[in-house]
């Protein structure tokens, strides 16, 4: 799988257009000015804008979708294709790209969630995906999560009227599988809280047969995640298209097994007596998707690497240069695996609370967003505009020296 996917990419590079990508394609999307030409329709609505310090958050409408992605939008917007011949083309396209069997665009890591497990119930019965969340009669109802692996999302599950059944241990695991469970659901992000990792989290599936569900939604970076978990063993993996892929922000993946992936499709739109019949994805959201997959897999992942360490870098120096503030460089070790700033202060010297701080960054000029609880300001870079860390590292600074004095 993975010869063949870089086989395709050389292929692509061959091609005159996207060739043109390779080493450029790293900064361009950020290169784009945030004021352009034109109406300026926030304006006129009177909407605060603001410098994303934040991350990938959906109350702060995501990421900033890539240029080629942008292009690919506005392609697709101009001519009639049939819903469902795109989505065949463009999961094929996807599957090749990525290395996995089969891929579908769904309206976010949530969708792929929901679609992935009706596909799972109903097989390809299309009767039974009419009768989801209400009659379940015929199919299997029982959806088993490490305790430490349910989070809001697996609200999304639930969707499709079936239990959530919570263990921990694999004797639990062992124990909890009967002739009514559906699938095994595991959120990558809280792999090391679980007493069940991967490995054997697989082997109990392969074992009993069952399909294994895995949200990946916040996990690239690094790029080979997109792949990694496919060829693992799990059967569905779920992306969400709007956080480190810069698709759309309504944009998710669904990748795996081809017969699931058929089977979800019978739950998603255009088919409306379905539980997925409200998570329309248009056509040009599936192919700008498409476009944001390709330009993420062409991308200097290294450079920009280096890019976001020198950037908190900077605004780290600058936070630390206040008397009594202690910044600190981490990097999350699964989702949002990004260089990150966590900066704490001795509120004795430095006197204001991390709310304070926050409400100050959004308040001032420019706006910036940043995120954190009661004990920091965290920050990061990837989802800015590059140069807009200096912006960030002023304001940082003025605020905490106000407070110093
Ligand atoms: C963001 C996220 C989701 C939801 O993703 P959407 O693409 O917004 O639907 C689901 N699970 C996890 C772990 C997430 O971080």
């Amino acid at each position: 799988m993975a010869t063949k996917r870089r086989d395709l990419l050389r292929q692509l590079a061959a091609l005159p257009l996207v060739g043109g990508m390779f080493g450029t394609a790293a900064f361009r999307a950020a290169d784009r000015l945030p004021v352009r030409p034109g109406r300026d329709y926030y304006k006129e609505l009177g909407l605060r804008t603001f410098i994303n310090a934040a991350g990938t958050y959906t109350a702060l409408t995501g990421c900033l979708i890539t240029p080629e992605a942008v292009d690919a939008y506005n392609y697709a917007s101009g001519q009639y294709v049939t819903l469902d011949d795109l989505q065949d083309k463009v999961g094929e396209r996807l599957a090749e790209l990525i290395g996995c069997e089969a891929a579908t665009v769904t309206a976010g890591a949530a969708s792929a969630i929901t679609l992935g497990t009706a596909g799972v119930l109903t097989g390809l019965d299309s009767k039974k995906a009419s009768r989801i969340p209400n009659d379940m009669t015929g199919m299997k109802t029982e959806v088993i999560i490490q305790k430490s692996h349910v989070i809001g999302y697996a609200h999304a599950i639930k969707n499709c009227g079936v239990n959530i059944i919570e263990i921990e241990t694999l004797k639990e695991l062992e124990d909890a599988i009967n002739e009514k469970t559906a699938m095994l659901w595991f959120l990558n992000a809280n792999n090391f809280l679980g007493k069940i990792q991967y490995k054997e989290f697989i082997e109990v599936g392969k074992k009993h047969g069952i399909p294994m569900m895995i949200d990946c939604a916040a996990d690239v970076p690094p790029v080979e995640n997109l792949w990694k978990y496919t060829d693992m063993g799990f059967d569905l993996v779920c992306f969400s298209g709007g956080k480190g892929l810069r698709g759309p922000q309504s944009c998710g993946l669904l990748l795996g097994r081809k017969d699931l992936i058929a089977a979800a499709r019978l739950s998603a739109p255009p088919r409306g007596d379905t539980v997925g019949r409200g998570m329309k994805v248009n056509k040009e959201e599936i192919l700008a998707m498409m476009i944001a997959v390709e330009t993420y897999l062409n991308r200097d992942h290294e450079k920009e690497w280096k890019l976001w360490e020198s950037q908190i870098q900077l605004i780290h120096d600058h936070a630390a240069s206040v008397a009594g503030v202690t910044p600190e460089i981490h990097v999350p070790e699964i989702a949002n695996h990004v260089p990150s700033l966590r900066i704490r202060w001795d509120q004795e010297k430095v006197k204001i609370t991390p709310n304070e701080v926050r409400q100050a960054l959004r308040n001032g000029h420019p706006s910036i967003e940043t995120v954190g609880g009661g004990e920091s300001v965290d920050i990061t870079t990837w989802m800015m505009n590059p140069g807009e860390e200096r912006a960030v590292a002023r304001r940082v600074k003025e605020i905490l020296v106000a407070a110093a004095s």
